[in-house]
């Protein structure tokens, strides 16, 4: 809502650790919902208005119990009332939250706090927010002009609405913990396991963009692939897991000299890719010889180990597939022509025509 005073940071955060009994299990309480300085929410807003009018109330709130204070989470007030509501501070100090028992409506509740006795309304009940521990964390709090005396039916609905209220903050840490777990699943399913750099479907991605990007554009992109040489060879005389840990340090270098904007791939087994955006052949092959020479002259458990290289140039008309194509012919001749080589690729005239573009 607009106009209202948010409360500095230190007030609501307020250390753990230097609280004590209720105050403290209520904010950890808080933090593992992770309610506290959310953005206003339509479904609490619609609860607390279906709470004021059920019960005829002038208007609601939903409050939950911060050191020193409630911080409001939701908030409804009729015409009559919205301007004074809408002065209410974020985090404001409205009642003492200990006169809450786990079950059951609020009635009395003493004096006002300065904050609630500046709108000139009264609390006409609360019904607690309870967490499934049975922890009071906050309140669904009628407010009217008068005091007044809330029917037993009145008071039910109430107690279910505070009830929804909480099943709303379970369903939204729910969702939330949902949604991180996607993300860090969509993270692993594009990361290599063994060298953490990306994998193979990631590299498809990222290519398709890089090439719908420099069709767009027109600017140059180029590709290397690469192969570590006599693999087979070092597996064979240290054993796999000497294996794994050289494509580990193999991996390391790479990364370590890439440019901000080159994306480094796990491409297959011992073979890795580099997608170099905005880069002509002049340059990649710069970027290219960068990669073999640092990797020969690096010091690698057991012994040296050193790349085949191929490099190629996206070519508009012919397209993503001519682009790796031509990178695999690179690479073939490098193999070819003794190893420890960076090579250019061409393509043989009918890989080009069948690589005319989808
Ligand atoms: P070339 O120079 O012609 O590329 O010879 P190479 O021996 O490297 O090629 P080859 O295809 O014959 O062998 C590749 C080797 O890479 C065999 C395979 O066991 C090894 N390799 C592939 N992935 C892994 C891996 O994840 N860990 C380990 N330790 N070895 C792997
Ligand atoms: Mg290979
Ligand atoms: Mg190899």
């Amino acid at each position: 809502m607009s106009g209202l005073i948010e409360a500095p940071p230190s007030k609501i955060n307020a250390d753990v650790h230097s609280l004590n009994g209720p105050e403290q299990q209520r904010a950890f309480s808080l933090g593992g919902y992770d309610i506290l300085d959310s953005e206003p929410e339509a479904s609490f807003d619609d609860l607390a208005y279906l709470a004021a009018s059920f019960c005829n109330a002038a208007a609601a709130l939903i409050c939950f119990f911060t050191p020193g204070g409630q911080w409001i989470k939701a908030r409804w007030a009729g015409s009559a009332h919205a301007a004074r509501l809408e002065k209410l501070p974020r985090y404001a100090k409205l009642y003492d939250p200990n006169l809450h028992a786990s079950d059951g409506i609020l009635l009395q509740t003493g004096v006002a706090e300065p904050d609630l006795a500046a709108t000139k309304l009264r609390i006409a009940g609360a019904a607690p927010l309870t967490t499934p521990d049975g922890l009071v964390i906050g309140s669904l709090l009628l407010l009217d002009k008068r005091e007044r005396i809330l029917a037993d039916s009145q008071c039910e609905v109430l107690i279910k609405l505070g009830c929804q209220v909480m099943r709303l903050l379970e369903l939204r840490r729910t969702l939330m913990g949902l949604s991180e777990a996607n993300a860090r699943l969509g993270q692993q399913n594009m990361t290599d396991a063994l060298t953490g750099i990306p994998n193979r479907r990631a590299y498809d991605h990222r290519l398709a963009a890089e090439v719908s990007r420099a069709e767009r554009t027109g600017e140059a992109l180029s590709l290397l692939l690469m192969d570590i040489d006599q693999f087979k060879i070092y597996n064979d005389e240290y054993g796999h897991l000497a294996g794994d840990a050289a494509l580990q340090c193999v991996a390391r270098l790479l990364r370590g000299a890439l440019r901000p904007y080159d994306f480094l791939a796990r491409y297959g087994g011992e073979e890795f890719a580099i997608i170099l955006p905005s880069t002509d052949l002049t340059n990649a092959l710069m970027v290219a010889e960068r990669m073999r020479s640092l990797v020969a002259t690096a010091d690698i458990p057991y012994r040296k180990l050193s790349l085949s290289i191929g490099v190629s140039r996206l070519d508009i008309e012919a397209g993503a597939r001519a682009l790796v194509l031509a990178a695999d012919n690179g690479l073939y001749r490098a193999k070819a022509a003794g190893r420890n080589k960076v090579v250019v690729g061409k393509l043989r005239e009918d890989a080009v025509a069948g690589s005319a573009r989808a």
